[in-house]
């Protein structure tokens, strides 16, 4: 029998969008425009890349929150957590809406001082508090909350010094099923460390333990976390009221509520895994009601809710500064003209060695820090019909690891094309570094549509400012 002939298989890259019954010719997701403002605008006065953040937003995600938990639970508060985005107007925005303060560091109990909150009104966490700035929050009445036993035992210290009983409250950590747990910070609950915390600040007569904290994690995308953490601290409280008649007034549960944002192995878009604030509310109000004992005042729950309140608010603008495919762009200068006929085997040689396929655009890592866990959403500004393809988003940074989308899903786009990058309001200014450009502008759209500076630009005066240049190299 004669041998069939050998056909080679054909085997053709799957590019999501492309000739396909579903997208093909379809325009591609854009963003013209936040908050009503066109985004050509506020790129044209205020310089690209732009960070751009929305009040309506902000405000709307606090009200939610707020209700969510108010509906719940009789005594509630909000803490805004300085270090998620501690740009004056945003922190004036969280305090007008009633948060007080949440700080982890000398810096920030400063900034929120200068804000003009009362030390009262601030929740004093992080692992390293100075020793003046320990001093100060003890003077000022500030919420401080201990972090290991070395601060417990300055606090003991101060206490002494200054001749006052100091209300205080420990940090927990604690097995909820959150992996790995965060054991770099507080007393482990489920050891019996805490205990012992619970114990010396008893016995050191200077010190009142008044509140329970537990922050455990971030992004927390299962609410039954917060179910588990509720539950130690509860427990903490009832053998702090049996063993030594401590009253424990106030529970903190931290921040770590998710935001829109989606982790980089994340399958599911976020708008279908990240719960809502009624969800995270029920896992942890009605926990309270049902095992606090009836006879004892309720405590007062505090939240120090950062990323799930300003990450949806915050976009990046920036744009596409270069055109990095490979063969394609030399080989076919006319394919945007067509604006979607690109050739399709440019691509595949581009993404397989003559060279990385994709935009190089006028932002990087420096200004999106959490691009390293997050993949964002990049959007055009305009309708851009045609063929959408997997490219990579290179940063501008003279770094190879500049990369702010390994791989994401565009039309064809050209050198001066906007783009939105979205979610970027959390952590991501706070976090932003200074590196071989400047940082750009941030605006604030109000509710009414105004577009107000609320940080400027960098000049290079700014960046100077501090040095100290010796006489002898002048
Ligand atoms: C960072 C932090 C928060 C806020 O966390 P999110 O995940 O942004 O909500 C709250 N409390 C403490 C102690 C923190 O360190």
């Amino acid at each position: 029998m004669k041998k069939r002939e050998y056909i080679a298989p054909t085997i053709v890259q799957h590019q999501p969008g492309h000739m396909n019954a579903q997208a093909h010719g379809q325009t591609a997701e854009y963003c013209a425009s936040i908050d009503g403002v066109p985004v050509p605008e506020l790129i044209a006065k205020h310089g690209s890349p732009l960070f751009v953040y929305s009040e309506t937003q902000i405000r709307n995600a606090a009200r939610d929150a707020r209700r969510a938990f108010q509906s719940r639970y009789p005594d509630v508060q909000f803490a805004w957590s300085y270090k998620t985005n501690y740009l004056k107007a945003i922190c004036a925005i969280f305090h007008q809406e009633g948060a007080i303060a949440e700080v982890v560091s000398d810096f920030e109990y400063e900034k929120a001082r200068a804000m003009g909150i009362a030390g009262r009104d601030i929740i004093f966490n992080g692992p390293w508090k100075p020793p003046a700035a320990l001093e100060r929050a003890v003077v000022e009445g500030a919420k401080i909350q201990i972090d290991h036993p070395d601060e417990l035992i300055a606090l003991i210290a101060i206490a002494e010094k200054q001749g006052k009983i100091v209300d205080v409250a420990i940090r927990c950590y604690m097995d909820t099923g959150v992996r790995p747990t965060w054991s770099k910070f507080g007393f482990n609950a489920d050891s019996g460390e805490a205990l012992q915390a619970i114990k010396r600040i008893f016995q050191s007569k200077v010190l009142r333990l008044v509140g329970l904290h537990t922050h455990v994690g971030t992004y927390i995308l299962d609410p039954s976390v917060y179910k588990r953490a509720t539950e130690k601290l509860l427990d903490l409280a009832e053998v702090a009221r049996r063993e030594y008649g401590i009253a424990i007034r106030y529970l903190n549960l931290g921040g770590g509520f998710a935001s829109h944002s989606q982790l980089h192995y994340q399958y599911l878009p976020s708008e279908s895994v990240v719960p809502t604030m009624d969800e995270y509310a029920e896992a942890i109000c009605p926990t309270i009601h049902a095992r606090w004992p009836k006879e004892v005042p309720l405590p007062k729950l505090y939240l120090e809710t950062g990323r799930a309140l300003i990450d949806d608010a915050g976009y990046l603008l920036t744009t596409v500064v270069a055109l990095k495919d490979g063969l394609c762009q030399a080989a076919n200068p006319d394919a945007e003209k067509s604006n979607g006929s690109r050739d399709k085997a440019g691509y595949r040689s581009g993404s397989t060695g003559a060279g990385a396929s994709g935009y190089l655009v006028d932002s990087g890592i420096h200004l999106l820090y959490t691009s390293a866990w997050y993949q964002m959403n990049v959007r055009p500004v305009r309708p851009i019909a045609g063929p959408q393809t997997e490219r990579t988003l290179f940063g501008c940074l003279c770094m190879n690891t500049d990369v702010l989308r390994q791989s994401v899903v565009l039309p064809n786009l050209i050198a001066g094309d906007a783009l939105v990058i979205h979610p970027v309001g959390a952590y991501n200014l706070t976090q932003a570094m200074q590196f071989i450009t400047y940082r750009p502008a941030v605006v604030l759209i109000g509710e009414g549509g105004t577009v107000e500076v609320i940080r400027e630009r960098e000049n290079l005066q700014h960046i100077e400012a501090l040095e100290r240049f010796p006489a002898r190299f002048q």
